[in-house]
């Protein structure tokens, strides 16, 4: 299932897979200025692609890292033989994707194998200027695209308020990527694959997960465990959290945002 939105000349094109006629987690991907940025969900491939045809040239596919909510349609801009792009590090995963649990194949689908191209620090496709940075702490071969004024952030960060981790995620060092971002990086806006945030938002994220650590070092410097700590930190779950850490086969747990913050 997709959903088309336009926010000026970005094309936004949201990818999910209806669970009783509902999507309950949608991942976006971007079209501008011929590229597209992130593939969108393997259930929603062949729709996102029909949708791009629709848009203009593309030029190139820019993936951020090689989770399988941003590589969905990415097999078929290669077999038009359109160029894909991606991390190194993220290249040999890409080109034989393992088989991923049953609750990722059933909220998503099973990615199908890509053969991308290595990005390079700084890009020029199709006469537009793409600077590429490692940012890590969600995956190890992750990074951000600079286009004009707009950052294209993947999944560094899905919510501004995160009280949920993947077991791969380090929040440590994604907050540092951050930070370096908003040192170094001019930019309008960030575009990523579950949200959309101004400079002021992706404040409030650093500044919001550094009192989070502070407490959490608090609680740990006073001997409460874990689990224990996960219990004090917030009065008010989302119905969501607990849902994911249910369905989750145990990779989202809070507790892994307590310890990778620790
Ligand atoms: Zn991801």
């Amino acid at each position: 299932m997709i959903q088309r939105l336009d926010d000026g000349d970005i094309t936004i094109i949201k990818t999910g897979t209806p669970v009783s006629g509902r999507v309950i987690l949608w991942s976006m991907m971007f079209y501008y200025k011929g590229l597209v940025i992130d593939c969108g969900c393997p259930y929603a491939a062949e729709d996102a692609y029909n949708v791009l045809k629709t848009l203009g040239d593309i030029e190139a596919g820019l993936i951020t890292h090689h989770h399988e909510d941003h590589v969905g349609c990415a097999y078929i801009l290669g077999k038009e033989g359109i160029p894909v792009y991606a991390h190194d590090r993220g290249l040999p995963i890409l080109r034989d994707p393992p088989e991923i649990p049953e609750y990722r194949r059933i909220v998503w689908g099973q990615p199908k194998p890509i053969d991308a191209l290595p990005v390079a620090r700084e890009m020029e496709i199709g006469g537009i200027e793409i600077s590429v940075f490692e940012a890590l702490g969600h995956s190890d071969d992750h990074v951000v695209y600079l286009i004009d004024d707009y950052l294209f952030i993947g999944d560094l960060i899905s919510s501004i308020r995160p009280k949920i981790a993947f077991y791969r995620d380090d929040y440590t060092m994604i907050l540092r990527s951050v930070k370096n971002i908003l040192l170094n990086i001019d930019f309008k806006k960030a575009y990523g694959g579950h949200v959309i945030l101004t400079r002021n938002e992706m404040d409030e994220f650093v500044e919001y997960l550094e009192d989070l650590r502070m407490r959490i070092m608090d609680l740990h410097g006073k001997g409460f465990s874990t689990m224990d700590i996960v219990d004090l930190l917030w009065e008010k779950i989302p119905d969501k959290v607990y849902m994911m850490e249910a369905v989750s086969e145990g990779e989202w747990h809070r507790k892994y945002l307590v310890d990778s913050l620790l």
